[in-house]
């Protein structure tokens, strides 16, 4: 008896449920409405086309959901009619237009950076300059001479002028490119230390990002990883008392996210080439079975990990000091890697500079195909490297070297600028210059605050959260960061283009309701 009853309850519901979902709107009716059209002339059929359809899609569950709740057939048809309400008068709320909205908010697009982190990984590293830019739009554009040599006629190399390029600067033998850093240190050891051991200090076995552990990135290139040290400290002792006919290479990372400060050791990149060729060896007493195999300098190489990968001496520009590839090179690290899109200031790509020897083992290795970099990378790259030629020029003319180095002074004049430009435009905003501190970012310098100056944007009318959120919504993003209760834009990565762009959109960003 009670059983049936639910049934019946059961059947009853559904029965309610089909006959107003009867009243739903077909897509196909949707679709045929003038101003639907007209979206869809504007926005792509298939695209308003989905979005109508998960519309309705959204209306029949909300419904569905309802009715389980409760509610009467007559509140049921009103949340249909207010549905057709806002479609038919291309209401900016009506759910179609929303969901078009958060379609578009999905693609990569352009954005203003007002972070103050130069190499913002979730804002796409490093920027190119317009030059560089209009280039790859050539290269886009047109067939190019990727893998086509001009002078003979025939088969090119990709990435040959950019190596040619690299060996100038860095003074390496040779070079070669990949598509980003984490490949090339894959490839690296994939090529150089397969079936042997790597020695690495403890203080240096970090994760770099993303899952990617030098532990797990050793094991996957067939190497075993003999840990030697402490987190602290490592001695060039400790490396020397771990070697053996097995060891295939040094390794040496660069703690590139993060510092060890105190009471910290380790152990340079010239001590490391200076055990491997043996000197330390034959001059201090060590177990001869040791270096039984390993007499000859070129057996175990040392390979280093760079990370940022910095070509100019950033002491010269008040920086902290970062090792140069130039330096690591001529210490003799026989294999150096670095990324292309952090200090360097270019394109995604892994970077690898070094003995002819070893770069020609990597060169050989089936990895490498699988690693290839794309034909606006390799232009970007070249690009950039042929700023690098004349230091000055490079850092005139790479953004994130230009924003590294600016000089404080010309930032705080920009804030100024900008902050009058911006009270032009009569928004209902306090506006504030300050001091502020910028970052490298992208896991280079860790350690050191840039600083920088800001302007600061704070209303009486709406919370910070909303300006935020409303600066994050502009047709292009402007970004920024919430400090003391205000909305904080860092001169140092802001554009001048941006500041032109937000002046344009200020009062419409801080008018008191919106829609
Ligand atoms: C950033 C970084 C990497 C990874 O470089 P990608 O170009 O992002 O792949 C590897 N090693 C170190 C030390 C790094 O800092």
């Amino acid at each position: 008896m009670e059983k049936s009853d639910q049934n019946k309850k059961r059947e009853n519901l559904q029965k309610e449920k089909n006959q107003i979902f009867r009243l739903l709107p077909r897509v196909d009716d949707l679709m045929k409405k003038e101003n639907v059209q007209r979206l869809a002339e504007k926005e792509g059929y298939e695209r308003v086309l989905g979005a109508v359809r998960d519309s309705v899609e959204n209306l029949r569950n909300e419904i569905s959901q309802g009715i389980k709740k409760g509610i009467s057939e007559h509140e049921a048809k009103e949340m249909i009619q207010k549905f057709l309400y806002e479609i038919e008068s291309s209401s900016k709320k009506s759910e179609v237009n929303h969901l078009l909205e958060q379609e578009q908010k999905k693609e990569i697009q352009p954005v203003y950076n007002g972070t103050g982190v130069i190499l913002h990984t979730g804002l796409g590293r490093a920027t190119l300059s317009h030059e560089i830019a209009e280039k790859l739009k050539a290269v886009a554009e047109n067939y190019s001479s990727l893998e086509y040599d001009l002078q003979t006629g025939k088969r090119g190399n990709r990435t040959g002028y950019a190596e040619e390029l690299l060996c100038q600067i860095t003074g390496a033998e040779a070079a070669i490119v990949v598509n980003n850093n984490a490949g090339a240190v894959l490839l690296a050891l994939s090529a150089l230390t397969k079936g042997g051991e790597v020695i690495v200090s403890r203080g240096e076995l970090v994760e770099i990002g993303g899952k990617f552990r030098i532990p797990e990135v050793l094991e996957l290139s067939g190497a075993i990883l003999k840990e030697v040290g402490t987190t602290n400290r490592t001695r060039i002792e400790d490396y020397k008392a771990a070697v053996s006919e097995k060891t295939k290479a040094f390794l040496k990372v660069h703690t590139s996210n993060y510092r060890i400060v105190g009471f910290t050791e380790s152990v340079s990149a010239e001590e490391l080439y200076e055990l491997s060729t043996g000197l330390i060896g034959r001059t201090q007493e060590l177990p001869p079975e040791n270096f039984e195999n390993h007499t000859e300098r070129s057996e175990i190489p040392v390979i280093e990990d760079l990370g940022s990968g910095v070509l100019i001496n950033l002491e010269e520009y008040g920086l902290s000091k970062e090792p140069t590839v130039q330096e690591e090179v001529k210490a003799g690290a026989d294999v150096v890697c670095f990324s292309g899109d952090k200090l360097f200031g270019g394109a995604q790509a892994g970077v690898i500079v070094g003995k002819k020897e070893y770069i020609d083992q990597m060169r050989n290795h089936p990895l490498l195909r699988a690693l290839r970099a794309d034909k606006f990378t390799m232009t970007a790259i070249e690009e950039v490297l042929k700023c690098y030629l004349d230091q000055k020029e490079a850092v005139q003319k790479i953004p994130t070297l230009r924003m590294l180095t600016r000089p404080v002074e010309e930032i705080k004049e920009k804030a100024m600028v900008c902050a009058d430009r911006w009270n032009q435009e009569g928004a209902s905003v306090q506006i504030q210059v300050e001091k502020c501190i910028s970052k490298a970012g992208g896991g280079a310098l860790p350690e050191t605050e840039i600083p920088s100056y800001g302007v600061a944007l704070e209303s009486t009318e709406i919370t910070v959260e909303e300006i935020e959120s409303r600066m994050r919504n502009l047709s292009v993003p402007v970004i920024g960061r919430i400090k003391e209760g205000r909305f904080l834009l860092d001169m140092r990565t802001f554009s001048e283009e941006g500041i032109e762009y937000l002046a344009t959109q200020i009062r419409h960003v801080m008018e008191r309701k919106h829609n």
